[in-house]
């Protein structure tokens, strides 16, 4: 039985949040449990639950999934993927002339075209609020000249003469068996059993060509680092009359000066002196959009936080805006004039603290020292 799409099996959207992928799985979980329902097959749902739960749930084991299905996840993850080629040489071939070829690829199939993947980066605000961006990538498009046949134009394929036009060839192969006649792909034709006799000549025989290609992509408002879009369609052309494949962006977003993201919330380190977090005060703080003046109480701490409701990142899912934090820093003068100097002196005695002179220089201190004040 074909194995059931993750999202299908929790019965969400492919851009479903975390939430709403715990939901679902809760909500399933419970209901197949074994202990709750003894139902005929409600084990194996439950099963299937927790599989689709335990890779949708990690978020790099999802996006290994949305890359490459249920077959990335054999590779990636070890799990039970069957690959040929032990050993003793070519597993493929001694099944498939146990058992009939069945399972076989045919070559002459239609197949999907590859993905393919474009790091794409952008700036910090670009990612807060979308952009539209053209890209330039490099992918194979049928040859015009040859419209995809490979045969130059005026020719056409004719039977493989290796293999009579049927794909495979027969061959003898030593294994723990026994000596076995097999069957492999014709080397000569890869199975397609036609050959080119005039290959065309801006192809050479390929069907496709390699060409710059301009997409325009959407960045979708909200995006975060690391994060990525398909473009269906948008891969390499297809084999056989199959679909092209799609095409991935990976977003990478540069960091911004000013401010820092953790998810949707934008976070903001504010710089005040020692009056304004003794006194209060009224500072101008910026936010992605605008500016907004935020209230320091008389007494503020350095490290005290603030927070500014939705003032932070519309989320790419469209769950609302995060907020924007804003972490005050009582910043300490490096350099005093000499009033200043004064004014916190006077400053400290008034507070009864008792400070020692801390401008004198080694020699003085040394003086002081052998005359014992
Ligand atoms: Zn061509
Ligand atoms: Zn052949």
């Amino acid at each position: 039985m074909a194995k059931r799409d993750y999202y299908e099996v929790l019965g969400v959207s492919k851009d479903a949040s975390k939430d709403e992928i715990k939901k679902a799985y809760r909500k399933l979980s419970k209901k197949y449990h074994p202990d709750i329902n003894k139902d005929e097959g409600s084990d194996a749902l439950f099963k299937e639950v927790s599989e689709a739960y335990e890779t949708l749930s990690d978020e790099n084991k999802r996006a290994q999934y949305d890359r490459f299905g249920h077959e990335g996840m054999n590779q990636q993850f070890g799990g039970g993927g069957f690959s040929g080629g032990g050993g003793f040489g070519g597993f493929e071939d001694i099944f498939s002339s146990f058992f009939g070829g069945g399972g076989r690829m045919d070559p002459n199939a239609p197949r999907k075209g590859d993905d393919l993947q474009y790091t794409m980066t952008i700036n910090f605000d670009e990612a807060v609020f979308g952009v539209t961006k053209t890209i330039t990538i490099k992918k194979e498009v049928q040859c015009d000249v040859c419209d995809g046949s490979g045969a130059k134009p005026g020719t056409s394929k004719s039977t493989c003469k290796m293999c009579s036009g049927v794909g495979r060839v027969a061959v003898e192969q030593n294994t723990p068996f026994g000596r076995i006649q097999t069957e492999r792909t014709c080397p000569t034709c890869s199975g397609t059993g036609e050959e080119i006799e005039s290959p065309c000549d801006k192809c050479k025989g390929a069907g496709t060509v390699t060409k710059d290609v301009q997409i325009e992509v959407t960045v979708p408002e909200g995006v975060d680092n690391g994060q990525q879009i398909r473009l269906q369609g948008k891969g390499e052309p297809g084999i056989n009359g199959g679909p092209a494949g799609d095409l991935y962006i990976v977003f990478r977003v540069r960091p911004d000066t000013r401010f820092t993201r953790d998810a949707d919330d934008i976070h903001y380190e504010l710089p005040i002196s020692f009056a304004q977090a003794a006194l209060g005060d009224e500072v101008k703080v910026p936010t992605m959009s605008s500016e907004v003046v935020l209230t320091i109480p008389a007494g503020t701490q350095s490290g005290k936080r603030f927070r500014l409701k939705e003032k932070g990142v519309k989320n790419v899912h469209g769950y609302g805006y995060g907020d924007q934090f804003v972490t005050v820093k009582v910043v300490t003068p490096t350099k005093l004039t000499e009033r200043e100097t004064e004014l916190f002196r006077q400053l400290a005695e008034h507070g009864g603290e008792d400070i020692t002179e801390q401008n004198e220089n080694f020699f003085d201190k040394t003086k002081r020292f052998f005359k014992g004040d």
